[in-house]
């Protein structure tokens, strides 16, 4: 029987008509094994962009962790970028039409030199250097007064719209607050308005009485599926102290969220064979201090063909796997490191 759900958090409807066929075994045979492909890429690409030796003076390099050559992160400009960064959004508002001009800053984080690694490879040391390149570009882009909200994300293979082999991530420093966003912040104010509480800090205490949908914890940070997940195995990292913000956290936490990305990928990497991913970290900005309704967290959205698949109609969402056995399976996959 399929049950209907509701996800607190993004106010959708969620449809589970679970499907027998919808386990990872069976993925294995019908998918491509991504893990063979990536086993067979060379660790350096004489014509990739992003590995070590092939540089330019032209790259407009933000800021690189690690001297010279022997970088470890580097973050550069997006050379196509559909924003550009020295423009004054100029508003042209009226009633009917809203237009402002296209300042926007894009940059991308070159995560690591290795041109076949991915964050469930990478030691954690490698993990944490990434974590500290996002937390100071986070701070930086926000840092300009012209923007009003910054997106840190992941896309990662070409079903989830990633364009380059070697493993990088982006971020956006945008003057306008994405539609995603905002729903996200209005959920979460409407509950604290009605409850006086915070409800990721609420729905965090309850899944971790549960037990059902957890993946994994450690001191500063839990990793569970939502309740009424929208997709098959997209799960939450949620910090355990409530913040507003990405930008707040300290290098203690920096170094817990490390492991669990580590731990996390790891999972993934080897239940679902390394798939194609994307996350997102929702965060607010320092605009918005004081802002108690909201707590930060990242979204991770495996992109898995599961047969009876995952559809989508005018806002309804049909999952055809159950959080709980996600959760399950992804909590009892062995990983070798950890
Ligand atoms: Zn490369
Ligand atoms: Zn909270």
């Amino acid at each position: 029987m399929s049950v209907i759900r509701k996800n607190l958090i993004t106010n959708d409807w969620v449809i589970f008509a679970p499907n027998r066929l919808a386990r990872p075994k069976e993925l294995k045979a019908k998918e491509q094994d991504n893990i063979a492909v990536l086993a067979a890429r060379p660790a350096h690409k004489a014509d990739c962009p992003f590995c070590p030796g092939n540089e330019k003076p032209e790259d407009g390099v933000v800021f690189t962790i690690g001297e010279g050559g022997n970088w470890r992160v580097r973050v550069i400009e997006n050379k196509f970028a559909s924003v550009e960064r020295n423009v004054e959004p100029h508003k042209r508002f009226t009633h009917f039409r809203k237009e402002l001009d296209g300042f926007g800053i894009h940059d991308v984080f070159i995560d690591n030199p290795l041109h076949n690694t991915t964050l469930a490879l990478m030691p954690v040391e490698d993990i944490t250097t990434l974590m500290r390149a996002y937390h100071r570009r986070y701070l930086e882009v926000l840092s300009n007064e012209r923007v009003k909200h910054a997106v840190l994300f992941k896309n990662q293979g070409i079903k989830a719209g990633g364009s380059l082999e070697h493993p990088h991530s982006q971020i956006y420093g945008l003057p306008v607050v994405p539609f995603e966003i905002n729903v996200r912040m209005r959920e979460m104010e409407r509950y604290f308005e009605t409850d006086d509480n915070c409800l990721m800090c609420d729905i965090m205490r309850d899944e971790l009485t549960q037990k059902e949908r957890l993946i994994y914890e450690n001191t500063s940070f839990v990793s569970f599926m939502s309740y009424a997940d929208l997709s098959p195995y997209h799960l939450w990292i949620v910090p355990k102290k409530h913040n507003h913000s990405f930008a707040k956290v300290t290098e203690q936490e920096l170094l817990e969220l490390a492991d669990c990305m580590k731990v996390v990928f790891s999972k993934m990497f080897h239940a679902l064979h390394n798939p194609d991913f994307n996350f997102v970290f929702q965060s607010l900005t320092h605009h918005d201090e004081g802002a108690e309704y909201f707590h930060w967290y990242i979204s991770v959205i495996p992109q898995i063909k599961i047969k009876g698949g995952i559809s989508y109609a005018g806002g309804l969402y049909v999952n055809p796997v159950m959080p709980e056995d996600a959760a399950k399976t992804l909590r009892e996959t062995a990983i070798s490191n950890k």
